[in-house]
C-alpha cells in the first residue's frame, strides 16, 4: 500500500503534528497521485478545532489538491502517469440518487464521501486529506489541470474558487448585474475575480479599510468599510446578490437590508453560530435568503478550464508543512492576503 507523510490534528485544541498513513492500493478505477500543492481553508480550521462538532481524530485536513498522477488503476480511462490531477472536497458519493444523475454530486443524497472527515467505500477506512503527499481516488472525482495553469495558485480554485464561482453562475452575475462579495478572505478573493471575469459590477463590503486597494485591485469597482454604519445606508437596496463568505457570526438582517427587491443573499460562509435574520426584511421585498455548496464536478472542470484560458489564479502565500500551525493562527486572525498554500516538496526531503 502506498504509504504518505502528512499533518494530522490529534485533538481540537492541540497543534497539528507529523504523521504516516497508509493508502489505499489503487483499485480498477482509482489514480494515485502525488500531491504538489494543497490550500489552506478556514473550513479546515474550523474541523480541526472541532467547531462544528464534526471531528473525528486523527485528522489530515485539506481539500484544495493539485499534485501530478503517479500510477492510475487497469480501467482508467482519463488520466495516464504524469497527468496534471486536481482534488477538491468530495472524492465520492452515490452515484444513484437524483442529484447525482442530474451531476450535481455536491448536493448527494446519499452519502457523500468528504476527501477528509469521511469514510472510504472501498475499505470502511476514515479519509485523509490532502496535507500529505499522497492520495488514491476514483478517477471519476478527480479534475484535470490543464499544465498552463499556475499550480500553486490554481489549488485554491478547487474550494475557494469553485465556491464563489457557482453561485455566482447560479444566480446569473453577469453583465448588468450589481454583485457584493462580503469578507475579503480566501474564498471573498476569488468571489471578486470571477465576479468581474463575468461582468457583473463588484462591490467588497469588508469588517475595516485596510483590503480597499487589493479590493479594486482584484477587480471590484466599488468597496464599502462595513465597520462604518454610513456603509449600511449608502448601500442600501443595491444588489441583486450578495455572497457572503464570513466564517464568524455577523448581522445577517443588515446584510438583507442591502438587496433590492427580489435580490438573493446566498451563504457560503459556514460560521459555527446559526443566523438570525428578520423575516420582515425578506417579506418586505421579496427577498430570499439562500445556501450555497462548493460546485459540482463539471462545474469545477469548466471553472479550471476558464481559470486556465484567462490567466486566472489565487493571490497565495507559499508556505512549508512545518509553518501550518502559524497559518492557522493567522487565518484565525484575518492576516491572510489571500490564501495560504502548503508545498508538499516541504513533506518529501
Ligand atoms: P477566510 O479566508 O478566513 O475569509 C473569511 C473573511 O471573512 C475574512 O477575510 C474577513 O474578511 C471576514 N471576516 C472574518 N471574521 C469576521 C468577523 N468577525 N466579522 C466580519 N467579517 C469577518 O475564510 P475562507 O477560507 O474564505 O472561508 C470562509 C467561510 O466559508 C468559512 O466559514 C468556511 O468554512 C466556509 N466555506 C464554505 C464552503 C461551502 O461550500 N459553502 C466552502 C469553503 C469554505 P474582511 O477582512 O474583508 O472583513
Ligand atoms: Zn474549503
Amino acid at each position: 500500500m502506498p504509504s504518505a507523510k502528512a499533518y494530522a490534528a490529534h485533538q481540537a485544541k492541540e497543534p497539528l503534528k507529523p504523521f504516516e498513513l497508509e493508502r489505499r492500493e489503487p483499485g480498477p478505477h482509482d489514480v494515485l497521485v502525488d500531491i504538489l500543492f494543497c490550500g489552506v481553508c478556514h473550513t479546515d480550521l474550523h474541523q480541526a478545532r472541532d467547531e462544528w462538532g464534526s471531528g473525528g481524530y486523527p485528522m489530515v485536513p485539506g481539500h484544495e489538491i493539485v499534485g501530478r498522477v503517479e500510477a492510475v488503476g487497469s480501467s482508467v480511462k482519463r488520466f495516464k502517469p504524469g497527468d496534471l490531477a486536481g482534488i477538491g472536497v468530495l472524492v465520492d458519493t452515490c452515484r444513484a440518487c437524483g442529484s447525482c444523475k442530474e451531476g450535481l454530486e455536491q448536493y448527494c443524497e446519499g452519502t457523500i464521501v468528504w476527501t477528509y472527515g469521511g469514510v472510504e467505500r472501498e475499505t470502511g477506512k476514515p479519509t485523509y486529506g490532502g496535507y500529505s503527499t499522497k492520495i488514491v481516488a476514483d478517477e471519476n472525482y478527480v479534475l484535470k489541470v490543464s499544465p498552463k495553469l499556475k499550480l500553486h495558485e490554481a489549488a485554491p480554485l478547487l474550494c475557494a474558487g469553485i465556491t464563489t464561482y457557482s453561485p455566482l453562475r447560479h444566480w446569473g452575475a453577469g453583465p448588468g448585474k450589481k454583485v457584493a462579495i462580503l469578507g475579503l478572505g480566501g474564498l471573498g478573493h476569488m468571489g471578486v475575480k470571477l465576479g468581474a471575469a463575468l461582468g457583473a459590477e463588484v462591490t467588497v463590503l469588508s469588517s475595516s479599510s485596510k483590503k480597499k486597494e487589493d479590493a479594486f485591485r482584484l477587480g471590484a469597482r466599488r468597496f464599502a468599510d462595513m465597520s462604518n454604519p454610513r456603509s449600511f445606508k449608502d448601500n442600501a437596496g443595491h444588489f441583486d446578490l450578495i455572497v457572503d463568505t464570513v466564517s464568524a457570526d455577523h448581522d445577517f438582517t443588515a446584510y438583507m437590508e442591502l438587496l433590492k427587491r427580489e435580490g438573493t443573499l446566498v451563504l457560503v460562509g459556514l460560521p459555527p453560530k446559526p443566523p438570525s435574520i428578520s423575516p420582515f426584511a425578506m417579506a418586505a421585498k421579496r427577498r430570499a435568503v439562500a445556501g450555497s455548496h462548493v460546485g459540482s464536478l463539471r462545474e469545477i472542470q469548466e471553472l479550471l478550464d476558464l481559470c486556465a484560458e484567462k490567466g486566472i489564479g489565487a493571490d497565495v502565500e507559499v508556505i512549508p508543512m512545518q509553518k501550518i500551525n502559524e497559518a492557522f493562527e493567522r487565518l484565525a486572525g484575518n492576516d491572510v492576503r489571500y490564501r495560504f498554500v502548503i508545498d508538499m516538496s516541504s513533506l518529501k526531503a
